[in-house]
Formats: C-alpha cells, sequence, structure tokens
C-alpha cells in the first residue's frame, strides 16, 4: 500500500486534478474493487458509487459475462482496425445501434471515447456540408457552461472558461447561447413558466454567426455541467425548427444521456426530439471497455457512400473488437434484466427523496431526470442568493467531498456553472436499499455543509 502511494505520487498524473495536494503528502484515493453498484478502496472502505465511475458504469461492477465476453474476443481476434475492413463485432454492433437509434439515424462511425465522437461530429458536419456544395458551413454552436470534451475541436464545443482559456487559440468557429438553467435564468427566473428565450437565443447566435456559415448545433438532452440542467418542455422542438429554418444540423451529445441514464436507451427519445447526429460513449460498454461511436443520418452518410468519396477520418482503437464485444454483452444485460424498465420504476422514488432534501436550507433546487440529478446549493433558499468564490472552493473542494465520502457515498461536487452543484448518476441497477443510502448520505453531507458554510 506504501508502495502504491510512492509510485502512485511520483509518476501518475491524474486527470483535472490538482497534484500538489498529493505532492505535500496528501493520501492519493486509491480504488481497488468494485462489485454492483459498491466500489472498495485500499483501506477496505465500501462506497455507494453515486457517479457509476464517471456516468459509465450503468450495469455496475463485477459482471461476470462482459469480463467473459472481453476475454473471449481477445482470444479469437484481439485488435482489427476498421480502416478498409470490417470485423464481426463491430457489424453486429453497428447494426444494434441502428436498430436502436430514433428515426432515420442508421449509420454508426466508431470512436474510442466521447472527445472523439464529439470531434468525429464537427469534422462529418464540415466534410459533409463541403460535399454537398455548400463549403461555407464549419461553425458551431453550443451552450454557456457545456462540456463536450477536451481534444481540441470537442474543447472549442465546450463552453466553460475556466477549461478552455488555458489552451486558447482554440479552433475558430465556435460560439456559444444560453443555457436552459431556469433557476438562474436572466430572462425568466421569476417568471410563471419558461419563455423558450434561451431556445431563441440559438437563433439569435446563428444569425449572429451568418446562417449560412453554421454547420451544426451540439446541445446535450439534459446538460451535465452546472448540474443536470433539464430543458424547458417545448425547447428542442423550438431548436428542432431553428436548425430546420436555417439548414444546420442538430448534434445531441448523448456522452452521457444515452444507455439507460435518462430511463431510454437515447435521451433525445427521452426529450421528444430528432436528431442529426447523436455523439456516445461511457455507458455503451459500462466503462469495462473503453469505446465511443457517432451515429449520423443516411443523409449525412449519402454523399459517402458513392464514388471515390470517403469522410477522411479515423482513430487506431476506435471500434476496437474487444470493446464492441463488450458492449453486444452490455446492451444483452440491459434487454435480459430490463435496466430501462428498472430506471423507470424506481425513478419517481429517487426524484422524492432528493426532493425530500429541500428541508435543508442549503438546497436551492433539485433537478434531472431519470437517473440523473443535479442539486445546486445556495446561501439563501429565498433569494437564491449564492456562495462567494472562496466559500465555493471550500465548499466543493473541501467539505463536500470530505463529508460525502465519510457517509460512504461517492459523487461529485462541482462548480463549473458557476454556483456549487452535487452530481448524481448513479449505476442504473441501484434499487430502494442504494436510493436510501444516498438520501441518507446526501442528508448528512448537506447539513454539515449548512452548518459549516450558512450563517
Ligand atoms: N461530451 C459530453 C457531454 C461529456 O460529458 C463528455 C465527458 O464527460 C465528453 C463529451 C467527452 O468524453 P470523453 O471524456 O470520453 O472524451
Amino acid at each position: 500500500m506504501n508502495d502504491l502511494q510512492e509510485q502512485a505520487r511520483r509518476h501518475l498524473w491524474l486527470h483535472f486534478s490538482r497534484m500538489g495536494a498529493y505532492a505535500e503528502g496528501a493520501e492519493v484515493p486509491v480504488i481497488v474493487r468494485g462489485e454492483g453498484p459498491h466500489v472498495w478502496d485500499a483501506h477496505g472502505r465500501r462506497y455507494l458509487d453515486g457517479l457509476s465511475g464517471l456516468f459509465t458504469v450503468q450495469v455496475g461492477y463485477g459482471r461476470p459475462e462482459l469480463a467473459r465476453a472481453a476475454a473471449a474476443q481477445a482470444e479469437d481476434l484481439a485488435y482489427f482496425p476498421l480502416w478498409g475492413y470490417a470485423h464481426p463485432k463491430a457489424v453486429e454492433l453497428a447494426a444494434r445501434l441502428a436498430s436502436l437509434a430514433p428515426g432515420d439515424i442508421d449509420r454508426v462511425f466508431f470512436t474510442s471515447g466521447g472527445s472523439g465522437s464529439v470531434e468525429s461530429a464537427w469534422k462529418l458536419a464540415r466534410q459533409y456540408f463541403r460535399a454537398i456544395g455548400q463549403p461555407q458551413r464549419t461553425k458551431v454552436i453550443s451552450r454557456m457552461s457545456a462540456y463536450h470534451g477536451t481534444s481540441m475541436g470537442a474543447l472549442s464545443i465546450t463552453g466553460i472558461p475556466a477549461l478552455r482559456n488555458p489552451f486558447e487559440p482554440l479552433v475558430p468557429g465556435g460560439s456559444r447561447a444560453a443555457n436552459t438553467n431556469r433557476f438562474r435564468c436572466s430572462w425568466c427566473a421569476e417568471a410563471p413558466a419558461c419563455t423558450l428565450a434561451c431556445a431563441d437565443d440559438i437563433e439569435t447566435q446563428i444569425l449572429r454567426a451568418g446562417p449560412e456559415t453554421v454547420a451544426a448545433v451540439f446541445l446535450e438532452p439534459v446538460q451535465n455541467a452546472g448540474g443536470a440542467i433539464m430543458p424547458a418542455e417545448g425547447y428542442f422542438a423550438r431548436v428542432r425548427e431553428i436548425c430546420d429554418r436555417y439548414g444546420v444540423l442538430l448534434v445531441s451529445d448523448e456522452v452521457i444521456c444515452a444507455f439507460g441514464r435518462l430511463g431510454t436507451m437515447f435521451g433525445c427519445e427521452r426529450m421528444g426530439f430528432q436528431p442529426d447526429i447523436i455523439t456516445c460513449a461511457k455507458g455503451l460498454t459500462s466503462g469495462y471497455a473503453p469505446l465511443g461511436a457517432m451515429l449520423a443520418s443516411e443523409r449525412l452518410a449519402a454523399p459517402f457512400l458513392e464514388g471515390t468519396a470517403s469522410f477522411t477520418h479515423g482513430f487506431t482503437f476506435a471500434g476496437h473488437p474487444v470493446s464492441c464485444a463488450v458492449a453486444l454483452a452490455n446492451l444483452d444485460v440491459f434487454d435480459r434484466d430490463d435496466v430501462l424498465g428498472h430506471v423507470r420504476r424506481h425513478e419517481g422514488e429517487l426524484r422524492a427523496r432528493l426532493e425530500g432534501l429541500a428541508d435543508l436550507p442549503i438546497v436551492g433546487e433539485v433537478r434531472g431526470t431519470g437517473y440523473f440529478y443535479g442539486i445546486e446549493l445556495v446561501r439563501d433558499q429565498a433569494t437564491r442568493a449564492g456562495f462567494t468564490p472562496e466559500e465555493r472552493e471550500a465548499l466543493v473542494r473541501g467539505t463536500l467531498p470530505a463529508e460525502l465520502a465519510k457517509a460512504g457515498l461517492l459523487c461529485r461536487a462541482d462548480d463549473r456553472g458557476g454556483q456549487p452543484v452535487v452530481q448524481l448518476a448513479p449505476p442504473l441497477i441501484c434499487g430502494p436499499e442504494e436510493l436510501d443510502h444516498m438520501e441518507q448520505a446526501l442528508r448528512s453531507a448537506l447539513l454539515a455543509a449548512t452548518r459549516a458554510h450558512l450563517p
């Protein structure tokens, strides 16, 4: 254990992590094992995984059928690229995803993860428009505080200044519209109903950029960064209308929202809209192997299916045979155990338990759907007053993670949307016992946060 700590400190570079604390001697948290919805750390402490790893482990840990699928495929054909060749599991998985995806989304381009899927969608949009004689359509519109990945293209779509700033100048052509956080909306936070001004802001951005230069709008069905920010009724219908009016593609970034997170196979189904492209990753394999995909409508694939044309894009490990075999086994678990039905049967209970926390004065809003929630914290429930940067820092990087871990719950405290939120995305197999644990752990952590940070 000490060896592992020492080696972790000396050699392992954690992502998005302040390494200084470890250099100064803080223990590197090491997770060693998982089973069902739980993980264990190197001290043998058990935690309920309230974030499914990173919105990924839909069917829980320790599934022998997924491990067996990986091992069998590695023995049969460990690797072959999709560059000019197919392999059976990629074919089977592409057909299965096409049959599950809504409308005419029938063409599957595999990637190795979420950023690759987003990057691929922007590149497809550009090359598609070039192929159909509209080469000036290169720009993209996304939403403020939205996270779409870290490669330079995906980062240029991401709307979080703190993540973008160190890497400027980014890929040109990205601009951002308002997000749908009604709790903090400058147009309708105080109005009796949402006015859809946030949807209209997408039209404003398209007009500002020059409609004939815009290729695509990238939106998550429910936006993660900022804390499960829900769209209002009618939002996506309005956005679809706007995109159609200006000939702009609508990309549903479902790296988090697909594969049951919202209680449906794809998030756009739950939100009732038809995108032109779906980007996904994470839950496709429940995290047992890395894989992503960009699913495109047949119309977008058409120019690349004739003559000498090709989509000049790819990745060595995209559609890896082992990952595709695991994804198929994962989708089998979804069918056999009715994972979507399970989420639909228990999502009401999850919501009720989280809403029950609103008696704590630090709870400003509970929002989300399916097994995907955010709890926004406030200094004052009546006025919705938020926290200062110093208070946010202490809450999000001090009190909350420490108290949640003490209560046996791993989940994320986040302030990338401006104010502190607790993000919850438990494995989709969680039932009443785990939901009860989650509620109790949240209550004790939020009570501690109330005592420490409210007057
Ligand atoms: N898009 C969304 C909506 C995401 O939430 C993420 C990651 O969390 C990404 C893209 C990037 O995915 P990855 O980390 O697999 O590159």
